[in-house]
């Protein structure tokens, strides 16, 4: 039995998406999970137990919530943040 927060996935998506018409933002590695970080630090988790089987269709059912303002706006302020304040400047 698994236990998964269906949240990780739906950001990623919602992530590539916006970052499709981003042109000044660095998607390096580690400028993507810092996106991340933020913008599930900002959402509630969403948790499942799941068997292996059915753990697919459980994340594609969440997939619907990666239109929902909350996470587009999460995501957003998460894109904007790491585009001023690039961490990987730093290593
Ligand atoms: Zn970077």
């Amino acid at each position: 039995m698994a236990v998964i927060n269906t949240m990780e996935n739906v950001v990623d998506v919602a992530l590539s998406e916006l970052l499709r018409d981003e042109t000044e933002c660095c998607t390096c590695e580690r400028c993507m999970n810092d996106m991340k970080c933020l913008a599930l630090n900002a959402l509630p988790p969403k948790y499942v137990s799941s068997e292996r089987g059915e753990l697919f269709s459980k994340i594609n059912n969440t997939m619907a919530q990666q239109r929902s303002i909350d996470i587009r706006v999460a995501c957003i302020n998460a894109i904007e943040f790491v585009k001023g304040h690039p961490h990987h400047r730093m290593d």
